[in-house]
């Protein structure tokens, strides 16, 4: 048996390919998937051949946000039965280097997230048909649409950013840069208790999608760059500040808002941002990274599961697998794609 696979061969070359189909071992499901999320990792594959230092330097499989029902059992795995949908967790620590033995397997030091450039050889992703994971990487998901258990791993990283920033409750929170991730991010602060969200992007739709997520005030940079003015009397006003744009501009507007001791935790990626340092310095302001999650993930799941995060109108589109020149192409077009998902059982 064979299977089409969605491989990265270098930027703007992406090609399906026949793969043989794998079988699972001990401890290990095999899962014919329903939905992959095209992330912004697999767009920078996409566009660039990868981002930073990384390269791709062989062909790949991209996707990481994936979910799927089992078909199949390997030996020695309890707790799941064939038809289960599941939500997998492409975070694959190794659990004995001194990152994971320290309690953060987030910074494994043998991490095989699916879908990375970041080792040679490239860790595989999940752009596929059928997948052979972990049963411990599996997540039941059931009572969610699978295209809504896709969005597990995405909302993760929003979870793990609210985790980085300490509490929330009561707090007023900026959050620029409305992609999938701040707008996720958005949920999960109010989630976790925020008294007021304000979301800074620089586009229309983007806005849109981060007022129906929730946020209190919606502001356009774009139209207006002063729009966080308001905001930066005295020495500035907001507690916490989590900037999901990866810009220069976003950052710098964010950080005048914040108030003394006021928290940033970072989550775009960029590799050429520079940070204000008179202005952290003199602010006293507390500076944090956010990285991927772990245990997340089943928080996600579950609060998706109980109603308590809704991510259903951030899927805005689907594609069969066999489209995927068209979803990329959405995917890349901000004015109207949030979350682009490839039908993987569609071919
Ligand atoms: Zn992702
Ligand atoms: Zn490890």
């Amino acid at each position: 048996m064979a299977m089409q696979a969605l491989y990265a061969h270098a930027a703007r070359d992406l090609r399906l390919a026949e793969t043989p189909a794998p079988s699972p071992g001990r401890g290990e499901l095999r899962i014919a998937l329903a939905r992959g999320g095209i992330c912004g990792s697999d767009l920078h594959y996409f566009n660039h051949g990868g981002f930073g230092t990384v390269r791709l330097r062989e062909p790949m499989i991209l996707g990481h946000e994936v979910a799927g029902h089992v078909v199949e059992l390997g030996d020695e795995v309890t707790g799941f039965a064939v038809g289960d949908l599941v939500a997998v967790s492409p975070s694959r620590p190794c659990g004995s280097c001194g990152e994971c033995l320290r309690g953060l397997p987030n910074h494994c030091l043998n991490m095989r997230f699916y879908g990375s450039a970041m080792p040679f050889p490239h860790i595989q992703g999940a752009f596929r048909q059928e997948l052979v994971a972990r049963a411990a990487q599996c997540v039941h998901a059931d009572g969610l649409d699978p295209a809504h258990a896709a969005m597990a791993e995405p909302l993760s990283v929003a979870l793990h950013a609210v985790r980085q920033a300490g509490t929330l409750l009561g707090q007023r929170v900026l959050v620029t840069g409305c992609g999938p991730i701040g707008v996720l991010t958005i949920l999960a602060a109010r989630r976790a208790g925020a008294a007021q969200i304000i979301a800074t992007d620089i586009t229309g739709p983007a806005l849109d999608h981060a007022r129906r997520a929730g946020a209190d005030l919606a502001l356009n940079t774009a139209q207006d760059p002063d729009a966080l003015a308001p905001y930066t009397t005295g020495k500035g006003t907001l507690d916490v500040l989590f900037e999901c744009s990866g810009a220069q501009p976003a950052l710098a507007a964010g950080m005048a808002a914040l108030r003394p001791r006021g928290t940033i935790v970072q989550l775009g990626l960029s590799g050429d941002m520079s940070l204000p340092m008179m202005m952290l310095t003199a602010k006293e302001l507390n500076l944090r990274g956010s990285f991927r999650f772990h245990e997340e993930f089943a928080v996600a799941v579950g609060l998706m599961q109980k109603g308590l995060i809704d991510v259903a109108p951030l899927v805005t589109h689907s594609y069969p697998l066999a489209d995927f020149a068209a979803a990329f192409a959405m995917a890349n077009d901000k004015s109207q794609a949030m979350k682009v998902q490839l039908d993987l059982t569609a071919c």
